[in-house]
């Protein structure tokens, strides 16, 4: 069965884009049949997997393109996706993802959705498209205010509209196990969430933020670096929670 996977946290640069391409390559790597949906106008996992923005985005009817990787399929963002916005609003425009994705789903085992920094009506439409949320969270408290919000928004959602969401859950990402602050938020988070926090996390390693400008996942530009190490855990992690 295809399993749809927002992978969203409205704030920026706490490592959605980076797990999306990630373990994405991993899943395929695996022998999953894997597409990446760039929801994020600025396009950050089309420049790894596919030549960069494409002329359409997937609510303009953008079909799914082969990567370089086997397994890998991705149907970049592009430049319209931000007027494409406006014309999401309403009941029922909010459902336009799951509606382009339809006629794909079963093509696919995994289907992961980056989403842009935000919680405009690109993020909803994937929180609807989607059966599962995966929350990369960065260990500092801010992060912990802005995914109660987070998960209380995707509550509203199901209540609203029935949407079949829910929290699949919690990678902690550029952890760094010799800081108390971090080691506090993990704790508090592995005791609030339990087995809905990913038992691998993933560290601060410079070789993740160097693999995109190679154009690389990090399984190609440098798989036994720590980052890549923890990827492959968190992949695995990732396929046996789906599975579920
Ligand atoms: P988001 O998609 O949530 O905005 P990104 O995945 O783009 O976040 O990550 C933000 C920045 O941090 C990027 O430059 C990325 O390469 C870098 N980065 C992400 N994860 C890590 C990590 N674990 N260690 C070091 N740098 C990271
Ligand atoms: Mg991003």
């Amino acid at each position: 069965m295809t399993r749809v996977v927002a992978v969203s946290n409205q704030k920026g640069g706490v490592g959605k884009t980076t797990s999306v391409v990630n373990l994405a390559g991993y899943c395929a790597l695996a022998g999953k049949r894997v597409l990446v949906v760039d929801n994020d106008p600025q396009g950050n996992a089309s420049s790894v997997l596919a030549q960069g923005l494409g002329d359409k985005s997937v609510y303009s009817g953008q079909a799914p393109i082969q990567s370089r990787m086997s397994g890998l399929a991705v149907i970049p963002a592009s430049r319209d996706l931000n007027e494409r916005e406006r014309s999401l609003s309403g009941g029922d425009g909010r459902l336009s993802l799951r509606r382009a994705l339809a006629p794909y789903v079963a093509s696919f085992d995994i289907i992961l959705i980056d989403c842009p920094p935000n919680l405009s009506l690109l993020p909803i439409n994937a929180l609807l498209a989607a059966d599962r949320l995966l929350l990369p969270l960065q260990c500092e408290y801010f992060a912990m205010e802005g995914m109660a919000q987070l998960l209380a928004f995707m509550e509203d959602l199901r209540d609203e509209q029935t949407a079949a969401v829910e929290l699949l859950g919690i990678l902690l990402t550029m952890h760094d196990a010799g800081h108390p602050l971090c080691r506090q938020v993990e704790t508090d988070i592995r005791a609030h969430f339990g087995e809905r926090t990913f038992a691998t996390t993933i560290p601060r390693d410079v070789s993740l933020a160097a693999a995109p400008s190679h154009g690389q996942t990090i399984g190609e530009y440098e798989p036994l670096s720590p980052g890549g190490i923890a990827y492959l855990a968190a992949a695995k992690e990732l396929i046996d929670g789906l599975e579920r």
